[in-house]
């Protein structure tokens, strides 16, 4: 599906194949004349989303294109090397950037599961370059020359002025578009409408869950009429979302506080006691993917209580016990 969701601004929905998330949107913000169109996020690499894409490209008569990627996961950055030429800028920030490319061969994917072992996902269920990682499997497969952006580069395309926003939590280079003249911000995964945003531990960061927070007391700043998330439809209320967001958090938190109750337990025994809406009569029905995904979500609410002195933690045989304080 192909909508136009304001003046140059098309949304198009491509299909993301037996994955949770059914479908991501990629916004073009259509070039006029000989000016070029913005891509922003492709899907994963397979070829579902290559025709679909390449469909909203032909339909809308584009050629050539920029590509700007708000985060380095697959289902955002999976096609940049199919959809870029030579004379492509791609942006991202330097943060994600640098992760994008150290994504291509299997040193990034071996580094993140000894992360996740660490964090007591059972080193047993790892077979090295297993399918595990949900994102792993559709990865782009070159390295991207990108043109790395930061808080406050500006860029124009579609006759419109993108400020980018940097919003770390979701991933620690998360990068936002907005426009501040028509109130339009592409939010990328930072905020979605109808699920909540995952917050995952990654290389190099300690405390995903207050990055995320502070991202989102900055987004509530700013004016915004038209939100426009990379998966499901667009948010006419942005700020009772962030409330709801907010909201969930510390429920986790306390959540989280409980399930500890006195014992030593590691962010995978959490991940297992804690309330999930997923259509699974136990723990042990979850496929492994969104084993993966609950443990990174216990894992960054327990890396949050740990830094605030809320809980203690421990490391015995390489591997994190957390306790109340
Ligand atoms: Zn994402």
């Amino acid at each position: 599906m192909l909508t136009k969701v304001a003046e140059r601004i098309y949304q198009k929905v491509v299909p993301l194949p037996n994955n949770p998330l059914r479908e991501i949107n990629s916004y073009i913000l259509l070039g006029e004349g000989s000016e070029k169109s913005l891509v922003i996020d492709t899907g994963f690499n397979r070829p579902e989303c290559e025709e679909a894409l390449q469909d909203a490209f032909d339909t809308l008569g584009i050629v050539d294109v920029d590509l700007f990627i708000t985060h380095l996961h697959s289902d955002h950055c999976g096609l940049v090397p199919q959809f870029s030429t030579k004379e492509s800028k791609i942006y991202a920030s330097e943060v994600d950037g640098e992760l994008i490319n150290f994504e291509v061969g299997n040193l990034y994917w071996r580094i993140l599961d000894d992360l996740f072992i660490k964090f007591g996902f059972p080193k047993a269920r790892f077979g090295r370059n297993t399918d595990i990682h949900p994102g792993r499997k559709y990865c782009h497969e070159k390295r991207v020359d990108f043109t790395y952006v930061d808080e406050g580069t500006i860029l124009s395309y579609g006759g419109y002025a993108w400020e980018v926003i940097l919003t770390p939590g979701h991933t620690p280079g998360h990068a936002c578009l907005y426009n501040r003249k028509h109130k339009i911000l592409i939010c990328g995964d930072h905020i979605l409408g109808t699920i909540t945003p995952n917050i995952c531990i990654e290389l190099g960061v300690e405390n995903p869950l207050a990055d995320y927070l502070q991202s989102l007391d900055k987004i509530a700043k700013l004016e915004v009429d038209l939100l426009l998330t990379a998966h499901g439809t667009p948010i006419s209320n942005m700020y009772a979302r962030i409330e709801e967001l907010q909201q969930h958090h510390k429920e986790r938190l306390e959540e989280v506080i409980y399930i500890l109750k006195n014992e030593w337990k590691t962010s995978y025994m959490v991940a297992r006691d804690m309330t999930w809406e997923i259509d699974c009569k136990s723990w042990e029905d979850f496929p492994e993917p969104q084993k993966w995904f609950a443990t990174g979500e216990a894992i960054s609410h327990l890396q949050y209580l740990y830094f605030t002195g809320k809980i203690i933690r421990e490391e015995r045989n390489g591997i994190y016990y957390y306790k109340n304080n």
